[in-house]
């Protein structure tokens, strides 16, 4: 299958460190897919690519983000948004998520919580 985001390769170092993360959440892969999924706040979301560069399952999409979802920002989170070229994080493949946790610890906005579905 090929990657969501081509242009992002995955960052191994980055990977490590969030592995060894001592707040890192979830399961460390060991749930059953889908079973957790990220949430991406958008009101902090700044599209730096880290939760895509360290998820294993590549579950991240980063990409402009949807009108609708701009609209429902309020005042600073659509300035924030400006400023960053209106570019965050979807989780087009939320499905295969095995809760490793990784993305909540590397995300440098902490903009990502794991929900438990
Ligand atoms: S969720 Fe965090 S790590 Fe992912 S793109 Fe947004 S700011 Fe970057
Ligand atoms: S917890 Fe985050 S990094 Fe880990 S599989 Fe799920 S979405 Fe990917």
């Amino acid at each position: 299958m090929s990657r969501r985001n081509p242009e992002i390769a995955r960052h191994p170092e980055k990977a490590k460190r969030a592995a060894s993360h001592p707040k890192r959440p979830g399961e460390e892969c060991k749930a059953t897919p889908g079973a957790w999924v990220p949430r991406v706040d958008r009101g902090r979301c700044e599209g730096k690519k880290d939760c895509a560069e360290v998820c294993p399952y590549d579950v991240f999409e980063i990409r402009r983000i949807d009108d609708a979802d701009f609209a429902a920002l309020g005042p600073l989170g659509k300035l924030k948004s400006m400023v960053h070229g209106r570019i965050t994080a979807y989780t087009p493949g939320e499905a295969d998520c095995k809760s490793c946790g990784l993305c909540v610890v590397a995300c440098p906005e902490k903009a990502i919580t794991l929900v438990r579905l």
